[in-house]
């Protein structure tokens, strides 16, 4: 295996934006981190030690329409997946997020303006190697009709299958293998999306307080009703392999294996990540 220096970036950079979920105004800073400190939040509304959270998948502690991470002090950050995924599609190992409150800003609800934040900051390249996760055996996890596993591979790969019986969906397949030009080009920029009958609903449980047709996609019985139409024809499987992207870089490092997931989500994305380190034979730090 070749070996590959970890990566942080070479300068602080900021962005502000609402939160899709809470609705609130948010402003977010990226700064670079030292060797070995992977991705870590830093809430600066909340006192220093009570404030950090790692981005782990053992910190995951609501999984409702996003992904949210808390500490034992109750401070939390919610809806992480799209900048997580952009971290990781950046090649970034090592990196300090402080946001002044509880959720990731949505920006335009895909991952694209969080990769343009990390392209602006600079790459610096850090003197340690990086470590990465092997899968050594398969492992599979089912949770009623969903299905993840994987398998050893010499490379990172998801194959995602989604399965709407919304007739403007239905099914999609994306097979994607990891190079930093394809996440640029082919997932970065795929938006999050909902469908206009569940809107209602989603308020009532305090949710989608910030979403508008400028942070996501909005399905109704006749079709996509954003007016600039859909950025890739299977933008919303794109954008599921870009969630399940950013969920299992809460593995604390790059993972080197084949994903194939059908109608993955992120309860059974962090599920899979338990199940995957809960057995010892399956997966090796090298
Ligand atoms: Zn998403």
């Amino acid at each position: 295996m070749i070996t590959v220096s970890q990566r942080t970036i070479s300068s602080k950079i900021s962005c502000c934006g609402i939160g899709l979920h809470s609705g609130l105004n948010v402003s977010l800073t990226l700064s670079p981190a030292p060797v070995d400190t992977g991705v870590v939040f830093r809430r600066t509304d909340m006192l220093a030690l009570a404030a950090i959270i790692e981005a782990n998948y053992k910190n995951v502690s609501e999984t409702t329409l996003g992904t949210t991470i808390s500490n034992l002090y109750g401070a939390k950050v919610s809806t992480i997946e799209h900048l997580m995924a952009a971290i990781w599609g950046c090649g970034i190992d090592n990196i300090f997020i402080d946001i002044n409150g509880p959720e990731v800003p949505i920006m335009d609800g895909s991952s694209e303006p969080f990769v343009f934040l990390i392209e602006c900051a600079g790459i610096h390249i850090q003197d340690k190697s990086r470590r990465v996760i092997e899968i050594m055996e398969k492992i599979s996890i089912t949770d009623n009709d969903k299905v993840i596993s994987v398998e050893p591979s010499r490379e990172f790969v998801v194959d995602l299958h989604i399965d709407f019986s919304h007739e403007q969906i239905k099914q999609q397949k994306f097979d994607y293998h990891s190079t930093y030009a394809s996440f640029k080009n082919d997932l970065s920029r795929a938006r999050t999306f909902g469908f206009k009958h569940e809107i209602e609903k989603l308020h009532q449980m305090g949710l989608a307080r910030g979403g508008s047709l400028e942070n996501a996609i909005l399905v109704d019985e006749k079709g996509v009703v954003n007016k600039e139409g859909l950025r890739y024809s299977n933008e919303f499987v794109r954008h599921k392999t870009l969630d399940f992207i950013g969920d299992t870089y809460l593995a604390g490092h790059y993972i080197i294996g084949h994903f194939s997931a059908s109608k993955a989500g992120h309860a059974i994305n962090n599920k899979m990540l338990h199940q995957i380190f809960s057995k010892q034979s399956a997966w090796r730090l090298v």
